[in-house]
């Protein structure tokens, strides 16, 4: 789809990115201030003195002192304080959409469960909507609604994160959920090692014919090899592209 200059612009300031790395995502010689700020100057927000309020505000709403944090570079802030900064400049707009991309990988567990708080009481207060993209499935558990699967750059399956987790139709999700490490004291799954996919992964670049997976399928027959799978419905709202799924 392509857009004219003026609805790329509207999209822009209604879709915003938080990158994995927060230090690398953000000027190393800008103040948080300036940072915070450079997003409402880009999109023309008229008046030093409500640019001044409104970086006030979204530090507030973000949980960095704008006394303290606002004066500090990048390198003085820790992991979590940076990526609260990059929260704050994806807000500043009011977008619709936060794309969310390993946004918190790259942070120790502890700053991660306190962003992923920051996420979901802003979501309750702004309203916002989040696309979360992540290798983690248990993450992906935690903060979604919807899941959807990708293998080798096509979707393989995508529905409500409670039945794709309790019955995945794809057998790619089906050995991605194997894999999730069970914490449960007892639950024997804990040592629990990536559920045994044969072969090795193929090159994206030079994809197998036929559906994608079929090289590293337990169920793979001749039609896969033939014939490209589309995503079909097996449940209310959740859809698997697979010619003999689980
Ligand atoms: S289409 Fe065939 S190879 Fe692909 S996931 Fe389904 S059963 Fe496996």
């Amino acid at each position: 789809m392509t857009l004219r200059r003026r609805e790329l612009v509207r999209a822009r300031r209604e879709m915003q990115v938080v990158f994995q790395d927060p230090f690398g995502s953000l000027n190393p010689r800008w103040r948080v201030t300036e940072l915070v700020e450079e997003p409402l100057l880009g999109y023309g927000v008229r008046g030093a003195e409500a640019r001044r309020e409104r970086v006030g505000e979204l530090l507030d709403l973000v949980g960095l002192d704008p006394a303290t944090h606002g004066r500090r570079r990048p390198g003085e802030l820790s992991g979590g304080q940076c990526q609260r900064v990059a929260i704050a400049r994806a807000i500043a707009l009011n977008p619709a959409l936060v794309i969310c991309d390993e946004a918190v990988s790259s942070l120790d567990v502890l700053v991660q469960a306190q962003v992923l708080n920051l996420f979901e009481q802003l979501r309750r207060e702004l309203g916002l909507s989040y696309l979360f993209i992540s290798h983690d499935l248990a993450l992906v558990k935690q903060v979604s609604d919807r899941v959807a699967v990708m293998h080798l750059g096509q979707l393989t399956e995508i529905g409500p994160a409670a039945s794709l987790y309790r019955r995945p139709r794809h057998p790619y999700t089906s050995a991605l959920l194997a894999s999730i490490p069970d914490p449960t004291p007892g639950s024997g799954r804990a040592q629990r090692r990536p559920a045994p996919l044969s072969g090795e992964p193929p090159s994206p670049l030079d994809p197998p014919t036929g559906c994608r997976f079929r090289t590293r399928c337990s169920r793979a027959q001749a039609r896969c090899e033939r014939e490209q799978p589309v995503l079909r419905e097996h449940a209310p709202g959740h859809l698997a592209a697979s010619h003999f799924p689980l």
